[in-house]
């Protein structure tokens, strides 16, 4: 099934930036694409877009079928992954979690089940009470994408996640991430400008050009996961 679409993309900010130009791509059920480049080819315009942040200036964006927007406003499909880890600096590991989920209404019993079992999955389950503050930058890395998955969405889209990190926790999440891509079938969305990054996760590299924000060439990898 065919996720997200693009069809002859343009997006030319108010200044007149061109980030992308004539981009074309169609992303399918549980790929794990990266979109691979140098700063400001418009790998993060790309990805906003998808999450309905910003409209394409020209030419079609469809998600399910559907405008971003519409898609954002009727389901919860869709959940990002900053760079900055964006957690709540007052609420504790276990509050920040849960917080997607007492947004959609559900039950404390539930919002606490679901959200134990995505920290247990993230290697957080000690520290549930913890504040972000006593927490290195790879553990609330580990929260907030343990908060994304929380929500179950059938998207994940992720932003230069562990571009912060030291080398040896960024090794650490991306065999965690590979990991939960395996168990819970989400189709991912990474933003990468790491060569090597891209390689070693994605099932698709959707290779970018500095010029102004136009696709060179998708690349299918098969590598032989473990
Ligand atoms: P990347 O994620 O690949 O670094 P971006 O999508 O952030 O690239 O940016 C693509 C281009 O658009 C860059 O030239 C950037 O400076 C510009 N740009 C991004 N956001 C805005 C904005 N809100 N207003 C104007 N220009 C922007
Ligand atoms: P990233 O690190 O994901 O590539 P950027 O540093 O390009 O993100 O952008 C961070 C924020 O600043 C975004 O909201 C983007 O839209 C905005 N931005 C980026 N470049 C420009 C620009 N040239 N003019 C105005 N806003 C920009």
């Amino acid at each position: 099934q065919e996720i997200v679409t693009f069809r002859q993309v343009h997006k030319i900010y108010n200044n007149g930036t061109v980030a992308l130009s004539n981009f074309n791509l169609t992303i399918k059920e549980g790929e794990f694409i990266s979109f691979l480049g140098p700063s400001g080819c418009g790998k993060s315009t790309a990805l906003r877009m998808i999450a309905g942040l910003g409209e394409p200036t020209k030419g079609e964006l469809k998600v399910y079928q559907k405008s971003p927007k519409e898609m954002i406003s009727e389901t919860n499909d869709i959940a990002f992954v900053f760079q900055d880890s964006n957690l709540l600096p007052w609420r504790s590991v276990l509050d920040n979690v849960m917080l997607p989920l007492e947004l959609r209404g559900i039950s404390k019993r539930k919002r606490k089940e679901e959200a134990m079992r995505v920290l247990e999955m993230v290697g957080l389950k000690d520290y549930l009470k913890a504040y972000p503050r006593e927490l290195s930058g790879g553990m609330k890395m580990r929260v907030s994408i343990a908060r994304a998955l929380a929500a179950k969405p059938k998207l994940l889209l992720m932003d230069e996640p562990f571009a912060a990190l030291d080398e040896m926790t960024r090794q650490g999440l991306q065999l965690e991430l590979l990991d939960i891509w395996k168990k819970e079938k989400t189709t991912i969305l990474f933003v990468t400008h790491n060569v090597f990054e891209a390689v070693f996760l994605s099932s698709k590299i959707a290779v970018m050009s500095a010029r102004p924000g136009r696709l060179s060439s998708v690349i299918d990898v098969n590598l032989p996961y473990p």
